[in-house]
Parts: C-alpha cells; sequence; structure tokens
C-alpha cells in the first residue's frame, strides 16, 4: 500500500549551486509529497547528484531553501538530516558481514542489542536478504550488495531515501529485478524516494512523478503519461522515449503544417503562422498500403524487427524521414500511406526561433559578442560603443571540424534530428549557446570551430 499524502516532506525553493564560480544548478523549485517516489532524469553532467548531495546536506546551497520534513534544514549537517542516501558504489565495509554492515550506525548511536537484531531482521527482510545476515559482502553479487546498501539506509528509518544510480553498476537482467524490488520496497516502507538516473526507462517504469533536467534547470515536472505524451519542449520529447520531431508551422488554431503537409491537431492559442516543434511519437503513425486514406506517403528505407513491433524508416518525397513502429511489416522498398490521428500530434513552442544574442558596436566595421570582435560592414550605421541585439538564424552558423578554422571555439553539447536536418546545441568557452540547423553530421563532444557569415548578422538597436 502506498501511503500517500498531500503534504510536502521535501520543499526545495530557487536553490542555486556553482563549482568555482560555475553555475551548476539554476533556480530549483521542487517539492515531493510525503510516500511519493520522484525521480530525477537528466543526461550525465546536468546536476541530478548535486541536488542529491545539497538535499543529504553533503553540499552547501550557494543561494536558496531546503525544507525537510517541516523544518529549514539548508544548514543542518548531513547526519540531523531525516534522509540517507544510497550510492551508485555501494560503499560497503568489507570486512565487515552483512549484519554488522547493516546494523553499524546503529551501533554508533549505541541502540540496545535487542532493537538493533530486530531491525536488521526487519531491514532484510524488506530486501529480500533473510539468512543472509552472516555472509561476509565480498562473496554476494552485484545485486545483493546493492540490497545491502539499501537495507544500510532503510535501518535508520529515513523519511525520505535519496538514491544516485544505484542500479548504474549492474547488467541489464539484474538492473530490471533490481527495479521491480526497488518498487516493492518502497511501496513496503510508504516512504518518500528521490531517485537519481539518466536512464529514462527506468524513470518511467519506476516513478509517480519525474523531474527532467537540462544543465542545471528543471525542463519539465509531471507523471510519467505526461511526460511521455506532452512533454514540454523537443529536448524532452528527444530525451524521453522515440519520437519524431520536426519544424513546424501553426496555420491557426487545430491546424498545423509540417514535412509538407496540412494535419490538423488539437492544440490552440498559438500565433498565427508561429513557427513551432512538433512531435509524433513512432507508435502514433499509422502505416498501411497507399491508398486514398494516406494523409501523406512515403518509401521505407528500413525495417527492423524489435520483438513485439516493426521499426520502419519512412522517407516522404518532400524529403522527410519519419521512425514508425507498428506490428505489420513493411518491407525496405515499399511505398506506403500514413496517417495521424489529431491527438497524436504534439505541438510545442520553440524555445528560440533564431540565434539571439546581445552585443556592441566596436567601431565603423566590427561588432562585439560571445566576448569576440567580427567584421561587420554595417556598423557605421550605428554609435560606436552603443549597446545592439544581435539576430543570426540557425542555418547560417558555420560549423568547422578545425577549431582553429572558426571565430570561436565551442563543443557540440546536444543534437536533435529533425526529420530532414540536425539542430545542434553548441556550447562555446564561456559556456554560451549557439543553435544551428545542418545537414552535416556531427557527433555529442565534437570540439568545433564557429563562424558567422557577415552577411548573416542582423543588428537591432538595443
Ligand atoms: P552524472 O550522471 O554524470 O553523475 P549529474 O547530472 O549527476 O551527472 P552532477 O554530478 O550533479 O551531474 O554535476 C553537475 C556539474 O557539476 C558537472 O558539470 C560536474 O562536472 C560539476 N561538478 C560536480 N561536482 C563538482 C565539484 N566538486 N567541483 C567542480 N565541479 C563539479
Amino acid at each position: 500500500m502506498q501511503h500517500k499524502t498531500d503534504s510536502n516532506i521535501i520543499t526545495i525553493e530557487h536553490l542555486s549551486h556553482s563549482f568555482g564560480g560555475k553555475s551548476v544548478l539554476d533556480d530549483i523549485n521542487l517539492s515531493i509529497k510525503k510516500g511519493e517516489f520522484v525521480t530525477i532524469l537528466g543526461p550525465s553532467g546536468c546536476g541530478k547528484t548535486t541536488i542529491l548531495r545539497l538535499i543529504g546536506g553533503f553540499l552547501k546551497a550557494t543561494e536558496g531553501k531546503i525544507n525537510i520534513a517541516g523544518q529549514d534544514m539548508t544548514q543542518t549537517p548531513p547526519h540531523l538530516r531525516p534522509v540517507n542516501t544510497v550510492f551508485q558504489k555501494y560503499a560497503l565495509f568489507p570486512h565487515l558481514n552483512v549484519y554488522n554492515n547493516i546494523a553499524f550506525g546503529l551501533q554508533l548511536k549505541k541502540l540496545p542489542t535487542d532493537e538493533i537484531k530486530k531491525r536488521v531482521m526487519q531491514v532484510l527482510k524488506i530486501v529480500t536478504m533473510t539468512n543472509y545476515e552472516e555472509r561476509d559482502v565480498d562473496s554476494l553479487s552485484g545485486g545483493q550488495q546493492q540490497r545491502v546498501a539499501i537495507a544500510r539506509a532503510i535501518v535508520n528509518k529515513p523519511e525520505v531515501l535519496l538514491l544516485d544510480e544505484p542500479l548504474a553498476a549492474l547488467d541489464l537482467k539484474m538492473r530490471k529485478d533490481m527495479q521491480m524490488e526497488i518498487k516493492a520496497m518502497h511501496k513496503k516502507l510508504g516512504i518518500s524516494f528521490l531517485y537519481v538516473t539518466h536512464d529514462q526507462e527506468e524513470a518511467l517504469t519506476l516513478s509517480d512523478t519525474i523531474v527532467v533536467m537540462r544543465e542545471g534547470e528543471i525542463q519539465q515536472i509531471g507523471t510519467p503519461t505526461q511526460i511521455y505524451n506532452e512533454p514540454a519542449n523537443s529536448f524532452v520529447a528527444d530525451f524521453i522515449g522515440e519520437s519524431n520531431i520536426l519544424n513546424g508551422v501553426m496555420l491557426k488554431d487545430c491546424l498545423v503544417e509540417f514535412a509538407g503537409h496540412r494535419f490538423e491537431c488539437v492544440d490552440k492559442d498559438f500565433g498565427a503562422n508561429e513557427p513551432v516543434d512538433v512531435v509524433v511519437r513512432p507508435e502514433d503513425i499509422y502505416i498501411f498500403e497507399m491508398s486514398d486514406a494516406a494523409q501523406f506517403s512515403g518509401l521505407v528505407t528500413s525495417s527492423i524487427f524489435k520483438g513485439v513491433h516493426y521499426e520502419m524508416m519512412v522517407t516522404t518525397p518532400e524529403g522527410f524521414e519519419f521512425m514508425i513502429q507498428d506490428y505489420h511489416c513493411f518491407e525496405a522498398g515499399r511505398t506506403v500511406g500514413m496517417r495521424v490521428k489529431p491527438f497524436d500530434i504534439q505541438v510545442m513552442k520553440k524555445e528560440q526561433h533564431c540565434n539571439t544574442f546581445e552585443g556592441s558596436i566596436v567601431d565603423k566595421s566590427h561588432l562585439r559578442f560571445l566576448g569576440n570582435s567580427f567584421k561587420f560592414p554595417n556598423a557605421e550605421k550605428f554609435e560606436s560603443g552603443s549597446k545592439v541585439n544581435i539576430d543570426i538564424d540557425f542555418q547560417d552558423v558555420q560549423l568547422h571540424d578545425d577549431e582553429e578554422d572558426g571565430d570561436l571555439r565551442g563543443v557540440v553539447n546536444f543534437i536533435l534530428y529533425k526529420g530532414n536536418h540536425y539542430h545542434l546545441t553548441i556550447l562555446t568557452e564561456d559556456n554560451e549557446r549557439v543553435f544551428v540547423d545542418t545537414h552535416d553530421i556531427w557527433d555529442d563532444g565534437d570540439r568545433v570551430g564557429i563562424s558567422f557569415p557577415a552577411k548573416s548578422i542582423r543588428v537591432k538597436a538595443n
């Protein structure tokens, strides 16, 4: 039984954190209900562990407040907080057996021996390790060691269990089994679990609520179905499950154009002709023998059996590629018809329509932005030293294999395939974001040179 009430066990307000002046968490607001299973999900380095360490008290917040069980605990040392952490590396004592590993904290607190025994036996039962108490921890499998680590954390009766990628070291089969066990333990204990993972499937399987993060910022908070069916932006759509993500234009309420066709949808309240991002899940595209029922057509370029369904790539005559999942197989080379129901088209506001930077006019032929000076012949129209806004279209940014060939250096940080091109996020050395639309294939982590052709730079007085 899940003991859920409306009251929050943890409330985080305006939490920010920097390491050596570099911001890694920015204005995090989050609450966790009593008994809730909340998962923080995001790519490596997005700040998940830092949130857990701040809640555990192992780090002091640069800014913001952490309230746990009704008390402000922002400054409270770790051992006085009603939380316990299970780490990815189990950190068990190799020289102690299972019983003593679990009893260790209680023995330090000098609890009576009978009480310790009772509690250790109780938690061993919860983690399904009864009869293992005499075993050396070295003799246990990875999954069993992780159960002991969880037992050691819950024996202290915390109000919240913090779990930092606890299954990352296990193989796939063991990880699946342990996911089910963790879910069962959560139900038995009735306390809140705050779980950190970069594995979207794990998050969807385990959680009541998922918090999707990117680069120190929360992107969306919702139930697994909300996050999957109504992603807040293209990052969330891409990160959770497989998606077809395309540029579109909202023509009017309930009518969107993408991939060269018009589709009825259920979204309203966008501006007329507003550029949008459109998401269609691969399982939501109907695929059939070409017929009049088709909204659009395409050629199957690949078809792979995935165990339950077939995964097919289909290219339309307009040059857009779609991933489709269906129980029926349409082999490569076949021309097919496709349909999408209005309800299955997810329309999202674009974060940005073009690159927008703040800058200043240096002299008659130079402009400064992103910490660099750029040639700009039209600068004479502006007063030297004046502040300006600079717009550059995504497709006008040029990337170079050799970092030295650009005006700026950067790293490919995020790649979004949009059916007929890639939308890249490049992080400059000063941690500024530059967005690029390209047909070239780059990899995450590639180091690149960035340049902006002078004719693509649009300048407006600030
Ligand atoms: P992962 O899944 O790889 O553990 P994460 O989302 O948990 O990633 P964090 O460990 O919270 O990310 O790290 C967030 C950012 O802070 C990263 O860029 C990381 O390099 C940086 N960072 C973490 N700890 C420190 C530290 N002690 N000093 C400096 N930078 C740090």
